[in-house]
């Protein structure tokens, strides 16, 4: 199965296109403003030589939020024209352009700081990483714009690296994984196999005693571009590589370990070598990681790496709320994954998490106004925690923007003779189904309802099997093919409609999207008592600006009604409500006191969509509240 290419597919659900307008009319230019003002893009000016001045920034790997900046845009502009957008891209388009060397190799901070060690310390300097993110905005120009400008160079960057590392050359792989994923994906834009094999080989040579970080951490120059990775790398005074995935050759991987997104972006690149090789054993350790993480090791949001120690995963089950690091981009990095595995498998079980992290642990990242943005995304706030216009480490910003534009990639899929529909969003798209070009039109309000009506419109008569994703938390599903017998079949969490379609059939579909009230496994002791609410796709939270008191003190009752309303508060969200009860904060004198001495009362409870909290101000916020 594949994607659709961006060109084709449109998305037409007021949810996603008021997302996608704000990312054109409001992100892409908010986050060049920062590039411009924290001097990223004067970086790429001075290796260029049109500026005067060494690297400026906090980070060695600040070029990469230019490169997913560029990427984003390429999406952007696909969706929406705007020549305010289109005249900052192509100005750094320019400027990349102008500072990458003749041999390909480009890197604004080596370039201007340190031209003499280049490639020299792997495993903190995410000089590949950088170059990653460089190929994935040139790919993403010649995909969804047909330009192939920034394409040239990423061209001519990917040879350089061929001709450092691979076999029988410099065995080196980079210690913030992304290189070999945005290899394939220039390998299949391209049509040339030596960028893929390159990232295999890397994806291969990871993992293996002795890594080659070890002897980098003896090499003093290389330890002095980043002494403090010293405490990262080694446990004990033994290298464990955990952190960056480098503990165990790839096959014998089998939990989730290490720093979130990488994590992330080498099993991408992992499913593409399986699924290139029919690689049982790649396979089942593929499935063994997925299920680790998704059974024991995700929020229920969908985020992912509890810890801000490591950026990433401890131990089973350990999903602190209030200090959950969750960061936006490993949210990203899931469905990422997951589209990859869902490619691969044709099984739902992997757009349920793909929709459970896009919908929430990802998209609380951004603000309803595209401008400012959470890196971290607890569970549970006491008030403090406020989305921001930028980062020192920026990573997150251009991230959310990427994947934002780019959501028509995730949403459905196909193969020559079956279309799948992964999220039922509304879209509208033409391909070539059964050897017919066929129209495919998805009405849809999702997620504020479950009904979606889908029309099939092939040029001529044609069999193809048109497959719609029952979500896991949908109970009550019905399906209907207007003016027919055929009945449909379900497969692997699809429902599958296999026939001869004409021009104007249509099949209607209800996931029946009701609030529910969930719990957790009781070994997540943070949530031990505590439930959930729901509503389709959605995980909602209580807001102290609804509750007019802080949501830590509110106990709810499964068992009671919970009333849905529509709203235009938060960009016309859907507002939840129930009786509750709540703790008296008028406790008497003195901190402790016989039980009973506080009181509760009643009150009518509020819960908004996790993705829109914060969007009032700083205020308290709970998902997991008391049972009472
Ligand atoms: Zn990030």
């Amino acid at each position: 199965m594949r994607s659709l290419p961006l060109s084709q597919i449109r998305l037409t659900d007021p949810f996603w296109t008021n997302w996608q307008k704000t990312l054109v009319d409001s992100t892409l230019p908010a986050i060049y403003k920062q590039l411009e003002e924290t001097h990223r893009l004067s970086n790429f000016r001075r290796a260029a030589g049109l500026e005067e001045g060494g690297f400026e920034g906090k980070f060695w790997f600040d070029d990469s939020d230019v490169y997913k900046y560029l990427e984003a845009a390429a999406y952007g502009l696909a969706i929406k024209k705007s020549p305010v957008v289109r005249k900052q891209v192509d100005d750094t388009i320019s400027l990349v352009l102008a500072a990458q060397q003749p041999d390909g190799y480009l890197n604004t901070f080596f370039q201007l700081k340190h031209p003499d060690l280049k490639y020299r310390n792997l495993h903190t300097m995410h000089e590949m990483y950088c170059g990653g993110h460089f190929i994935e905005a040139a790919v993403a120009f010649a995909e969804s714009l047909g330009e192939k400008k920034l394409l040239v160079g990423a061209i001519k960057y990917a040879d350089h690296l061929l001709n450092t590392f691979g076999p029988e050359k410099r065995r080196g792989y980079c210690g913030h994984e992304e290189i070999e994923l945005a290899l394939i994906r220039l390998s299949d834009v391209t049509k040339q196999a030596k960028y893929r094999e390159l990232a295999h080989w890397m994806i291969e040579a990871r993992g293996h005693s002795p890594s080659p970080y070890i002897e980098e951490l003896a090499d003093q120059e290389s330890h002095a571009l980043s002494p403090w990775a010293r405490g990262m790398l080694l446990q004990q005074e033994r290298y464990t590589g955990e952190y960056f995935q480098d503990h165990a050759p790839i096959r014998e991987h089998d939990k989730i370990v290490g720093h979130a997104v990488r994590a992330m972006y080498l099993y991408i690149a992992a499913a593409d070598l399986a699924a290139d090789a029919a690689d049982e054993k790649l396979d089942t350790a593929l499935e063994t990681i997925w299920t680790n993480l998704v059974s024991r090791r995700m929020y229920v949001t969908g985020g992912i790496g509890p810890s801000s120690k490591n950026e990433g995963f401890t131990e089973d089950f350990d999903l602190p709320n209030l200090s959950a690091y969750a960061e936006t981009c490993a949210a990203c990095g899931l469905v990422f994954w997951g589209q990859a595995m869902l490619q691969a498998t044709a099984n739902a079980e992997y757009a349920d998490v793909m929709e459970r992290a896009l919908y929430n642990g990802a998209l609380a990242g951004i603000s309803l106004t595209g401008d400012k943005f959470f890196y971290d995304n607890p569970l549970e706030s006491r008030g403090t925690h406020d989305r921001t216009p930028w980062f020192g480490c920026a990573c997150c910003p251009p991230n959310i923007a990427r994947l934002i534009g780019s959501l028509g990639k995730y949403v459905a899929g196909v193969n020559d003779s079956a279309f799948y529909l992964h999220i039922p969003v509304g879209l509208d798209v033409t391909t070539r189904l059964g050897g017919v070009n066929t129209k495919i039109e998805v009405k849809s309000n999702y997620p504020w309802s479950g009904e979606i009506e889908i029309t099939v419109s092939p040029e001529k008569p044609t069999d193809f099997e048109l497959l719609v994703r029952i979500p896991d938390w949908a109970d009550d599903v019905s399906t209907d093919l207007v003016n027919s017998e055929d009945e449909a079949d379900y497969e692997s969490g699809y429902v599958r409609f296999a026939r001869r379609w004409k021009a104007g059939d249509v099949v209607k579909v209800d996931f029946g999207i009701q609030p529910r009230w969930v719990e957790s496994d009781p070994r997540v002791r943070d949530n031990l008592g505590r439930i959930a609410l729901t509503y389709g796709p959605l995980i909602y939270a209580a807001e102290e600006h609804d509750l007019g008191f802080a949501p830590q003190l509110l106990s709810v009752d499964p068992e009671l009604e919970v009333e849905v309303t529509e709203s235009d508060i938060l960009g016309g969200i859907k507002l939840l409500a129930t009786e509750a009860i709540s703790e008296r904060e008028d406790f008497v004198e003195g901190l402790y006191a016989e039980v009973g001495t506080t009181g509760v009362r009643e009150n009518d409870a509020k819960f908004i969509p996790y993705y829109a909290w914060n969007n009032r101000g700083p205020n308290s916020m709970q998902v997991w509240v008391r049972k009472g």
